[in-house]
């Protein structure tokens, strides 16, 4: 099916747009921002799109010509919290698959803390049931890094830690000679 044949779209510095989620185009969008200049093809599919006039290979990476720099501020998500935090527990410092994450406000909301980026950090099961409604002080639970808003740097820098492995062929080469060509 075509509809299984998205692109990946890396920025005008090679570099996906964003990791989580991945930014992917449908191959509509794509044969379009190819006809329109837009980008340039890194990457093909075997499959071919035709009409009467041309035939072309479907892209699986397409790069930007224009650098768009990532000014928007992440957005604070249950995945986003675990990416900052690195999927670490905040209380034992384990790390856990996602299913077993969830997060612990610390300051509990019955005790007037809020649902934001600076209240909220990665725990685990045991940990978030032991912590309740208490206060860090009273339970002796502090979030071993003070939560605090990421940049979109910081988390594209987390994300690149954990590359997404539902990727395409052409994807997984391209994470993969990015990451170790990475120096520092
Ligand atoms: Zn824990």
């Amino acid at each position: 099916m075509m509809d299984n044949c998205p692109a990946l779209v890396l920025n005008a510095d090679f570099r996906p747009l964003s990791y989580f989620p991945l930014s992917l185009w449908s191959w509509q969008d794509a044969v379009k921002a190819v006809f329109l200049g837009r980008v340039n093809i890194v990457s093909e599919y075997d499959r071919t799109v035709r009409s009467p006039t041309f035939e072309m290979r479907l892209p699986s990476v397409i790069s930007l010509k224009e650098y768009v720099p990532g000014t928007r501020r992440p957005a604070f998500t249950r995945f986003n919290v675990f990416l900052r935090d690195r999927f670490v527990c905040q209380y034992c410092g384990d790390d856990f698959p996602t299913q077993d994450l969830t997060f612990d406000h610390v300051i509990p909301r019955s005790r007037g803390g809020r649902t934001a980026w600076t209240n909220v950090v990665t725990a685990c099961g045991s940990c978030n049931l032991l912590k309740g409604n208490h206060l860090p002080r009273e339970v002796r639970m502090f979030p071993i890094f003070s939560p605090r808003q990421p940049t979109t740097f910081e988390l594209q820098e987390n994300g690149r830690r954990f590359p997404p492995n539902f990727l395409h062929e052409s994807w997984r080469d391209f994470l993969y000679w990015d990451s170790e060509l990475e120096i520092g």
